[in-house]
């Protein structure tokens, strides 16, 4: 009679990014395919070998990958789009990333979010393959894994629905029908994988499903139970751990009633949901319950003392060998490990926990749970006095922020006068022509600006010398600004390499990590900023830019600020207190700096929110309470100033039908919003519910090299403008442009302000 511990998925990284720079290595030819599978072995093992040593119960196989598990899965079943050819033999490299990144002659498949967070994956194109098993990837994987290691694995498999689910045909994500049709087409290939598994001696998969949480309609459970009857059926002998993760099951009585042996929950980001189902309905005799008790979401240890409490609760409802101890989704969301970082504030490390102290949490829990607390006294006092330390840091309790705080309440966060006075005051003071051209803020971060960052980091170029460099840049585009005729500048945000990394540096409260990366797509890592501390405002952090940039011309140069939701969406935030006060904390610092931006000269600010749409909960009856936190975090960061100090904002992202009252109610002067790749959508959803302020819809894509021609522009502006009246719009490219070289951005603005000239002369 024991309790377990299981993993759902480890990083793929590495702890210095071994694999990243295995992957790009491969892409640039420096290394060949057969040391490129030699060196993703080792990685492979060491992964494996990790949580061996750490005492993990069931270790999850085949959760690597050369890019992306999607990707994996799609390939491994022969669901390859036809322009990349016809395939009856496993892909090699060559053809696998041909999918991922595209070639010549064929574009990359589409990428997208992984349900709420910041990891993307291939999207399937189901319009005309014939599945075919090419590849049991995870066969392989649980082979090699026994055979070098020992480890009798529990290979990891995206689910059946799942898989069709998150892919689209004709260009639309597939409906209940769909699925049904597709379904019966795709089981029996799924049955030869886990004939396949049973047959080699596999006892559990973990078949992730994912979509389950998102299933609020009863019908749509038949699907998943058709795949499950039907492989239940066809391979008895193999048990299905049934893993679903990032929110509650709405349809929980069904889903416990599925022909499965285990079913995985998340009791972290459920709302509390999961574990109200598991103490009103109970769970069945005859399945294990794998409870996800740490949060595989975020980087704070967990209180072990609480995840203790939770465990006895939840063993009042099932017995010790009907329960599992497990992430409450995959580590592969996490940074690997908080020993990397030696430069971290100790008080701040002990309240860290990245994947490998995760695990450990895991064992010692689970030990705790089997033979009690006292048995790992020692690191539940350990646990015990690093939160209390942190908890009871100054970091955590700064009194001008929460004096701050405690006066919220007492503020209206308005504007003084409504938009239509504040507009004219603003059209007086700024002279602009019809039809305003402006950029979204970034212009191209050339190899040169990115050396001299890297330099000054290492400390081997000087802080003046640096300031003098951004300067110059600065300097540079203003004067090609100048000479394109754009009409509102930006200084160009060479100083940051990240939009919220750069104001992390400048509050209090944030950690930027040494190592913390996480897979973002493909190859690329992001480290997040980890909030941990009350965020302050101690200085000026834009100001000395913007006013440099306006003192080189007659033209208003824009001031450029992150607003606090994106912050705080691409960061990873304390949670010792509600997100939303954070959210303020932040605000409430910008605020200041708008201020001081207005109070130096600057006369349009502009508060980018391109993480709002993305941000989205995944369950639609969540959506207000983010939405108005939104727009209250955003008020209280541009209502402070005079009626005539113009805000804007800037959203990516193309899918804003279903948020435009939110977009009202932040009340911008201006918006500007990424439009070239939503198909019209966004100009049809302006038109049907009407629009007042000023907008900036995107005229060209900024995501590929090509430079748009006079005529395509015209095309977009005149198409836009029969749904927005002359007199409100402005003129910009779809976002930033630091990630395009110069002469190509120099001739596509060239273009976009050509495109309006000759507009404007037809007018
Ligand atoms: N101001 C930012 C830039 O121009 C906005 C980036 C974004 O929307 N993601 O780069
Ligand atoms: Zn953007």
């Amino acid at each position: 009679m024991t309790i377990i511990s299981s993993n759902l998925g480890y990083p793929r990284l590495g702890e210095h990014r071994e694999w990243k720079h295995l992957l790009e290595h491969y892409w640039r030819h420096q290394l060949s395919a057969t040391d490129f599978h030699a060196a993703a072995k080792q990685l492979r093992l060491a992964n494996l070998k990790k949580q061996q040593a750490l005492g993990l119960d069931l270790i999850p196989v085949a959760d690597n990958s050369d890019y992306d598990h999607v990707l994996d899965t799609l390939a491994a079943f022969g669901a390859i789009p036809s322009r990349f050819g016809e395939f009856d033999q496993p892909l090699d490299l060559d053809d696998y990333y041909a999918i991922a990144r595209g070639t010549d002659q064929a574009i990359a498949a589409e990428m997208t979010k992984w349900f709420n967070i910041n990891y993307h994956y291939i999207v399937p194109e189901f319009d005309d393959v014939h599945f075919h098993l090419l590849d049991n990837r995870w066969l392989r994987y649980y082979q090699e894994a026994k055979q070098e290691l020992g480890i009798d694995g529990k290979p990891v498999i995206l689910g059946p629905v799942s898989f069709l689910k998150l892919g689209k045909r004709h260009g639309h994500y597939l409906d209940a029908a769909a699925v049904a049709e597709l379904l019966p087409q795709l089981l029996p290939l799924y049955q030869q994988v886990f004939t396949e598994l049973a047959a080699a001696g596999v006892k559990w998969v973990q078949l992730d499903e994912p979509t389950l949480v998102k299933t609020t309609d009863p019908a749509e459970i038949d699907s998943y139970r058709q795949a499950l009857t039907y492989l239940h059926a066809a391979v008895p002998t193999l048990n299905i751990e049934l893993q679903t993760y990032f929110d509650s099951l709405d349809l929980y009585d069904q889903v416990i009633q599925l022909p499965v042996q285990a079913i995985g929950l998340d009791l972290v980001h459920d709302h509390g949901e999961n574990l109200a189902h598991l103490q009103t309905t109970g769970f069945p005799a005859d399945k294990i319950l794998a409870a996800g008790i740490i949060d595989g979401h975020n980087v704070w240890a967990s209180d072990l003392t609480d995840k203790f409490t939770l465990i006895q609760q939840l063993r009042t409802i099932v017995t010790a060998d009907q329960l599992w101890l497990q992430p409450a989704n995959s580590l592969l969301h996490v940074p690997i490990t908080t020993k990397n970082e030696p430069q971290a504030d100790p008080i701040l490390l002990g309240g860290l926990a990245f994947a490998d102290q995760k695990l450990q949490e895991l064992a010692t829990l689970t030990t705790a749970a089997n033979q009690g607390v006292a048995a790992v006294q020692a690191e539940f006092d350990k646990n015990q006095a690093n939160l209390a330390a942190l908890n009871a840091s100054s970091h955590r309790n700064n009194p001008t922020v929460r004096q701050a705080e405690a006066h919220l309440a007492d503020q209206v966060f308005e504007r003084q006068a409504p938009f239509a006075t504040r507009i004219k005051l603003q059209h007086d003071r700024l002279h602009l022509p019809l039809l305003p051209t402006t950029t979204i803020g970034s212009f191209p971060q050339s190899h040169t600006v990115r050396a001299k960052r890297a330099a000054w980091r290492h400390g081997d170029l000087s802080d003046t010398d640096y300031q003098d460099f951004l300067k110059a840049e600065t300097k540079r585009w203003i004067d090609i600004q100048n000479e394109i005729g754009l009409d509102v500048l930006v200084h160009g945000e060479f100083e940051r390499t990240d939009m919220v990394e750069y104001f992390g540096q400048k509050l209090t409260g944030f950690y930027a990590t040494q190592n913390g990366w996480v897979q973002s797509y493909g190859s690329r890592g992001v480290r997040p900023p980890v909030i941990f501390g009350d965020v302050a405002y101690t200085q000026p952090i834009t100001v000395a830019a913007s006013v440099y940039a306006q003192s080189l011309t007659n033209k208003p140069v824009k001031g450029m600020l992150t607003a606090p939701l994106t912050i705080i969406n691409w960061s990873f935030v304390r949670d010792d207190i509600p997100t939303a006060q954070v959210q303020n904390q932040i605000a409430l610092a910008l605020r200041q700096e708008v201020q001081n931006l207005e109070k130096a000269g600057i006369k349009i600010i502009q508060v980018d929110e391109p993480a709002l749409r993305e941000g989205l909960p995944l369950k639609q009856r969540h959506w207000q309470a983010y939405l108005d936190e939104a727009v209250y975090s955003f008020k209280i960061t541009t209502t402070g100033v005079a009626n005539d100090t113009q805000i804007h904002t800037h959203m990516c992202y193309s899918n804003f039908a279903d948020i435009i009252d939110t977009i009202k109610a932040l009340d911008a002067d201006v918006i500007s919003i990424e439009t070239s790749r939503s198909h019209g959508d966004i100009i049809n959803a302006f038109e049907t519910t009407g629009y007042d302020q000023e907008i900036g819809l995107g005229v060209y894509d900024i995501h590929s090299p090509r430079v748009p021609s006079v005529d395509e522009i015209k095309t977009n502006i005149q198409r836009a403008l029969r749904a927005i009246d002359v007199h409100q719009f402005w003129i910009n490219p779809d976002c930033g442009l630091k990630t395009r070289q110069k002469p190509e951005t120099i001739a596509a603005l060239t273009n976009m302000v050509a495109a309006r000239d000759a507009i404007q002369a037809q007018l």
